[in-house]
């Protein structure tokens, strides 16, 4: 054994001891020390150690002396608590004069407490950086939904549509059917739409209330040559965006 007795007897109280607060009290209201042999008054810094099972309270220069040093022991164990070194209130200074494991109960619950938010906060802080995470999908904007195919007749693979347009706005749009022939759609449906186009155009199939184009491309021509707009193709539902959706409420 090289080392010295006092030293020894350091490393000895260093194994058993923990630092559980730091505290301070108003100049004309100071503690005893109670490091061994020194009983002076103190107020700043005060130490509070659990040393082989005993509560002691000590000035910071006798706490460093005595176990090597100020951050020998680390950190005070209640330091997120009352335990950070702050002045005492009134009956928190008589707790430590008269029943100091009351007020280190006390600051532990505090201590306790002040962890579980942090943690808790931390948890939250986390949760929402994952969800802000890339690779988690966010929950899809509502959407109306799409309204329901206008033409259950349409042809199954030629499924282009073209919307012409009268002087007046009425929409038709020109759909081909399952059996390969070209029917001129109302869009919207209106009273008269049999007979609203020139004859060369087709006429009414009531069933699928459209009219039945013989050749499309001389209809065409014809409503060219009376006003009606240059055919604008697309399919569905996209061309709902050529024509007001509401219009297959119309047609239902
Ligand atoms: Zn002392």
């Amino acid at each position: 054994m090289t080392s010295t007795p006092q030293s020894a007897s350091a490393l000895a109280s260093l194994r058993k001891a923990r630092l559980l607060a730091i505290v301070a009290v108003s100049p004309e209201h100071r503690v005893a020390c109670q490091s061994p042999g020194c009983g002076h008054g103190v107020y700043a810094a005060i130490h509070i150690v659990e040393d082989a099972g005993q509560l002691l309270v000590m000035g910071s220069t006798c706490f460093a002396k005595h176990y090597g040093g100020a951050l020998a022991l680390g950190m005070p164990a209640y330091s997120a608590g009352g335990g950070n070194g702050r002045m005492l209130t009134e009956a928190e200074r008589l707790a430590l004069v008269h029943n100091t494991a009351a007020l280190l109960a006390a600051f532990k619950a505090e201590h306790d407490q002040a962890m579980a938010e942090a943690n808790a906060r931390l948890k939250q802080a986390s949760e929402r950086r994952a969800q802000r995470m890339p690779f988690r999908l966010p929950a899809p904007p509502p959407r109306a939904p799409t309204p329901t195919h206008p033409w259950p007749w349409q042809h199954s693979t030629n499924n282009s549509v073209a919307v012409v347009r009268s002087p007046e706005g009425q929409a038709w749009i020109r759909v081909q059917h399952s059996n390969g022939s070209q029917r001129l759609v109302p869009w919207p449906a209106f009273e008269g739409w049999e007979y609203a186009l020139p004859p060369s155009c087709g006429a009414p199939d009531h069933e699928v209330k459209a009219l039945a184009v013989p050749n499309i491309v001389t209809a065409m021509l014809g409503l060219r040559m009376i006003g009606f707009t240059q055919p604008e193709v697309s399919r569905w539902p996209d061309v709902l965006r050529l024509v007001p959706p509401a219009a297959t409420k119309a047609l239902a």
